[in-house]
Order: structure tokens, then C-alpha cells, then sequence
């Protein structure tokens, strides 16, 4: 009798487990994972060594931003193709055993969908952004894909060791212009709570459908566009394990120079 009742037990217990997996299973497929290739204070720090190849990010989503190794550029990848705009302006494709020092990616899924056609410029399709999320605790992954009247880019040149600090490669960077191009923004949204792991607020990429013109969004304005948000529930990152990862202090808070950098001034 009393084996019978433990073998229920353990069968109950089996059983919850199974049903603990399948929920874990069903929200992962519902909602967004990312996943997070170091932090964004380190390579503020100037750590730009690459961590992992494009082939292992691209087997965690299709959808990201980011950069390459030595910080050559700004990096946007877009179903499942990764793409570098240089300090040159061009857009190259990149290889899958190129490293990266920092991305972000997901396997985008939607969960908001909305056209709009109305003059937007970067500060106000924010704004509006900010009113089609579900609460301010979550991460989302931004989508918006049609016509910009104008799109303000930057992209960094690639740096050799020592590596300066990402704020003194800036004042290097190199800005375009482009009106009337249709393209894709690719972007993120972070609560205040991340800071130190990534850039509190919006971070946009922008390539055009030529694949001619991109880079990290200064400014903007909206033409005719379509929005597509996904909420992102789960996160997961891989930190280096390089010498200067290990012993680097990443204790001091780094939020001015961040939005400093975030925004090419
Ligand atoms: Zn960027």
C-alpha cells in the first residue's frame, strides 16, 4: 500500500514537471526571446573583441542589431541576413564566421500590428511608440518597415588595439543622409532597470530595401509605415571570457555617456 502511494506521488510529481516544461515551451513560443552577446557598458569600455560568429547569432534569431568585430560599423540583421554599414556608408554582407562583440537578437514575432501615415519625427514616433506597450516592465523588439521622408544615420570605423572607449570613437563617426527611402527600422526598447547591461529606451537600425543605405538612426521622420511590436519575455546572454572581460569594473554607472553616444553628440 504504501509503495503504491509513492509511486503515485512520483508519478504526480513527473507529471508536474512535464506540465512546468510545456508552459515555459508555450510562452517562449508566444513571446520573444533575446538574446544578448555581452553588455553594453563593456563595450563602452572599449572591449571589442569579438565574443561569438555570426553563424552562432544567427541560430538565436533572425532580427538584431549590433556590431562586428573591433567595432567595424554598425550591424542590422534582418530576416536572417546580416548586414554591416561601415564608416564608408556601404552596406556589406556579413560572413557567418565573422565574430561580434555585442548584438542583440530575436526570433521576431508580432504581437502589435499598426499602419500608420503620418509625419513622425524620431522623438515623436517614440512618443507614440511608447503607447502600444502592454506595461513598461517588459522589453520589446520594434519593427517598422515603409517609406521615410528622411533617415539621419551614423556608423563607426573599425578601431586596432589599445581600443579607445566607445565615446572617443564616436566623435569619429561618420553621418548620411538619405530622403524618400523605403527601408526597414530594426530596433529595441529597454526599461530604466537594464541599465549597465544595455541602452535604457529605443535603439534603432535602419537599412533601406536596396541595401545601399543604413546605419544607427540620429534622426528621422516617418512617411508611410507599418509597425510591428513583440513583446519580449525572456532574455538570455552570453558574457566574454576574454582576459579584459574578466577583469574589467563594470561597477560605475555609465547612463549619461551611453545616451551621449546613443545619440552621436
Ligand atoms: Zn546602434
Amino acid at each position: 500500500m504504501k509503495n503504491t502511494i509513492k509511486k503515485i506521488i512520483f508519478i504526480l510529481i513527473i507529471l508536474c514537471f512535464l506540465c512546468f516544461l510545456v508552459t515555459c515551451k508555450s510562452t517562449e513560443k508566444q513571446y520573444n526571446v533575446l538574446y544578448q552577446v555581452s553588455t553594453i557598458n563593456a563595450l563602452m569600455y572599449g572591449l571589442y573583441d569579438g565574443v561569438i560568429s555570426f553563424g552562432q547569432l544567427k541560430a538565436k534569431g533572425n532580427f538584431g542589431i549590433g556590431t562586428s568585430h573591433a567595432l567595424n560599423g554598425e550591424m542590422i540583421l534582418l530576416d536572417g541576413i546580416a548586414y554591416r554599414i561601415e564608416a564608408d556608408g556601404k552596406v556589406y554582407n556579413i560572413d557567418d564566421s565573422e565574430k561580434t562583440p555585442f548584438a542583440i537578437v530575436t526570433e521576431f514575432k508580432s504581437q502589435k500590428t499598426i499602419d500608420i501615415n503620418s509625419l513622425f519625427n524620431l522623438d515623436k514616433m517614440q512618443n507614440f511608440l511608447n503607447t502600444l506597450f502592454i506595461s513598461k516592465n517588459y522589453f520589446y523588439a520594434i519593427r517598422i518597415d515603409g517609406i521615410f521622408k528622411q533617415v539621419k544615420v551614423r556608423s563607426v570605423p573599425a578601431q586596432s588595439k589599445p581600443y579607445p572607449a566607445l565615446s572617443k570613437v564616436v566623435k569619429k563617426q561618420s553621418v548620411f543622409t538619405s530622403g524618400n527611402v523605403s527601408g526597414t527600422l530594426v530596433g529595441f526598447w529597454f526599461p530604466a532597470y537594464i541599465s549597465g547591461v544595455n541602452v535604457p529606451g529605443y535603439h534603432f537600425h535602419f537599412i533601406s530595401n536596396d541595401r545601399k543605405f543604413g546605419g544607427h538612426v540620429l534622426e528621422l521622420e516617418t512617411g508611410q509605415v507599418k509597425i510591428n511590436i513583440g513583446v519580449i519575455r525572456h532574455f538570455k546572454m552570453l558574457l566574454p571570457e576574454n582576459n579584459e572581460f574578466l577583469n574589467i569594473d563594470l561597477t560605475p554607472n555609465m547612463d549619461r555617456e551611453i545616451r551621449s553616444v546613443e545619440r552621436g553628440r
